[in-house]
């Protein structure tokens, strides 16, 4: 497994959307644009020529292109006029003539792309790697943001684009496949879109293409040869979900769903096409995880455009109708604990100063943005649903995209929709979380119970923190009986409450099934690999048991996002040095009272680790662990250890895609182990011993 496969082994979970809005327009409308490229891997170019034809009266135009481009000629209805070209905008004004017909712009130009490709992923988060555009013998990538053919700044009503290449190179663009083949050298490609959306991105390589058409829709691989053995199960896998989700939203707005395999780890979702790296095509979990969510996006994010100016609401629908949806689907449990490690991540990874309320979001550039703009997001459209039922929320997103469909939608429209289905006014609860960061903070107080003549009454108080939110918070009475449920409305600081049941209580919860998003207490979160992502105070400290170079660990460090953490030496290490720090040993420090106790079944010896069953020698293996220090401090504590320079060296790159887990224990070249224990829900719940 190299290391770009690694780094998307955790991204993938959340992938990318390229959105490729652009707001509003009030310049001339764009009837029709016509693109013809010819890709020349061999000089990293493309030359083109593309007709933009404006409504009638139309007599400014401006275009955008690659400040890079070389612009041969303007011409329109054949006539060569004067223009400007400068900072990638091409301007030109067209003499008003008598003709009441379209204004036909034709652009020639040619652009060179050679971006370079990362040879280190490192801890990045940026899904693009910084690529624009490559036009190489590896293979094409041209984004939306590329630049690669002349936009005008209105979405055309229709679209076609000719791709030319040499001979075995075919290229996938949105649109649907009207014709393709090779003629002597040259591979062509004709795509048409009955219903363009943004901008236009593009692909090619030496692509084996597979394919199959299922209720109307074409749907495609474009997988290198060494991949195109799994072109039948992706097939399947796309027919499977377009179905599923067709039959929740409504037909799938596009012409074809083309997988298409990139030379570089991206996964990208583009309108009608989703671009996946190689390695990541390869890895057995994405067909049903990141594939499902980019399929998904074909509805929200691709079909109905962001309108970004009251945040990107669709990383947190997709989450919730994908990742989360899918796993609630084959049962309440796996729901449920998607749902607490959606609040676990966000306690453990987001501190007040990197918070920010959903209209902030834009898209993730880190850790902390990915977790509120996908999942804090995807748990306000799960507490939409609790709130108005299936009914009302499946009902709303069918309206939504046979309204919205090929335009753009806001935060405002779902409040608007969701209100409507469900003939309630959800604007007070939605509104809460867009123009607020964090959440609320809820604490069971006061609890006491009481034996009367018909059965028992439990009573307490909810102490919600300011800044208030307005709830409808669940409780969950567990007796000798029939546990009993109740939903306690909640808006202010005290809140009080009786709950009676029959039998005698055993023990009363807040929350129990993670129904809300709340901010967790310490006590309700896990430490893992994702506390030391999240740490504000780190020490790191090298020990003379580290078996790393500082240079590894200086890159354990950059990968979890502790770059700039200091690094000292052991016997540098004092209490004062201690104090107010979250801590990363590598290496076991001289003073063992500075690690917590091994959790039960890991055990820890000079040449040899074993967790349960699992054992590694020297000198291949790892053991990463993270735990709580004893109380008063409450900080966490990390235990780097390797069992040799090469072991630290080879599993350092893994160790941060494992966020949600405590310990880690890696050997053979995999994980081996990976194991968190749970925190007892103590901060959530209030026991009542045995009544005597
Ligand atoms: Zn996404």
């Amino acid at each position: 497994m190299n290391r770009f496969v690694v780094l998307l082994v955790s991204f993938l979970s959340a992938l990318y959307q390229v959105s490729a809005a652009y707001a509003d327009f009030d310049g001339p409308k764009v009837e029709r644009q016509d693109i013809f490229v010819t890709l020349k891997p061999a000089d990293h170019s493309v030359s083109g020529e593309s007709t933009i034809s404006f409504a009638a009266g139309t007599r400014t135009v401006s275009l955008r292109l690659s400040p890079t481009a070389k612009v041969g000629a303007v011409t329109v209805s054949g006539e060569h006029l004067p223009f400007s070209f400068s900072g990638g905008v091409l301007s030109l004004d067209i003499p008003k003539t008598g003709g009441s017909g379209t204004v036909p712009v034709t652009v020639v130009y040619s652009a060179v792309y050679n971006d370079s490709l990362p040879l280190n992923s490192g801890s990045s988060e940026d899904p693009t790697y910084g690529i624009n555009g490559v036009i190489s013998a590896q293979g094409t990538f041209l984004g939306a943001g590329a630049g690669w053919y002349p936009a005008p700044p209105s979405t055309p009503r229709t679209r076609s684009i000719r791709i030319s290449a040499p001979a075995g190179i075919e290229a996938v663009t949105n649109g649907k496949r009207v014709s393709r083949g090779t003629a002597g050298a040259i591979t062509h490609s004709v795509w048409e879109e009955a219903n363009p959306v943004g901008i236009l991105s593009l692909c090619a390589g030496p692509y084996r293409i597979e394919e199959k058409r299922v209720d109307g829709v074409d749907l495609y691989t474009y997988f290198y040869p060494q991949n195109a053995a799994l072109s039948s199960r992706y097939l399947e896998a796309a027919a499977k979900y377009l179905r599923f989700y067709s039959d929740l939203f409504g037909p799938y707005p596009f012409e074809k769903f083309a997988v298409v395999e990139n030379f570089f780890p991206t996964g990208y979702g583009f309108p009608s096409f989703t671009l996946l790296g190689g390695s990541i095509i390869r890895l057995p979990f994405i067909i049903d995880t990141s594939f499902p969510h980019e399929i998904a996006h074909s509805w929200w994010g691709n079909g109905i455009d962001v309108d970004q100016r009251e945040g990107n609401w669709s990383e947190g629908l997709v989450t919730y109708l994908a990742d989360y949806l899918l796993k609630e689907k084959r049962s309440a449990t796996e729901g449920r604990d998607y749902r607490r490690q959606l609040l676990a991540d966000y306690a453990s990874l987001v501190a007040p100063d990197s918070d920010f309320p959903l209209s902030g979001f834009t898209s993730r550039v880190d850790p902390a943005s990915r977790t509120i703009g996908y999942g804090k997001s995807a748990m306000v459209f799960h507490m939409i649903r609790s709130e108005i039922g299936d009914r009302a929320f499946f009902g709303a997103l069918r309206d939504l995209c046979r309204e919205r469909m090929y335009r753009s939608a806001a935060w405002s429209d779902f409040e608007r929709t969701f209100s409507r289905s469900s003939g309630r006014d959800v604007s007070s609860i939605m509104k809460q979380w867009f123009s607020r960061p964090s959440g609320p903070h809820f604490v069971l107080s006061n609890v006491t119970r009481r034996q009367e003549v018909t059965g028992w009454v439990v009573s307490g108080t909810i102490v919600q923190t300011a800044p208030y939110y307005e709830m409808r918070l669940p409780l969950l009475l567990e007796t000798d009986g029939i546990p009993v449920r109740k939903i306690l409305p909640v808006s202010q600081g005290v809140t009080t409450f009786n709950i009676s049941g029959p039998a005698e209580p055993r023990r009363v919860s807040l929350d129990p099934d993670a129904d809300l998003f709340r901010v967790l207490d310490p006590g309700e979160i896990p430490v893992t690999v994702n506390s030391i992502k999240g740490s504000k105070q780190l020490l790191a400290v090298m020990t003379g048991q580290c078996r790393a170079t500082g240079e590894t660990f200086g890159r354990l460090l950059e990968s979890l996002g502790q770059g700039k953490t200091a690094v000292i030496r052991e016997e540098e290490l004092n209490a004062a040095r201690v104090r107010g720090h979250d801590l990363i040993f590598c290496g076991t420090p001289k003073d063992r009272s500075l690690l917590p106790a091994l959790p039960v079944g890991i055990t820890l010896r000079d040449a040899e680790f074993s967790a349960y069953e699992n054992v590694v020698h020297a000198p291949d293996g790892l053991l990463f662990m993270v735990s709580r220090q004893p109380q008063p401090s409450g900080r966490v504590v990390a235990l780097f250890q390797p069992l040799s320079r090469a072991a630290a060296e080879q599993y350092v790159p893994k160790i941060t895609h494992y966020g949600k887990y405590g310990s880690l224990l890696f050997g053979g070249g995999a994980i081996r182990y990976k194991g968190t224990i749970q925190p007892s829900v103590e901060g959530n719940s209030v026991v009542f011993p045995k009544y005597m």
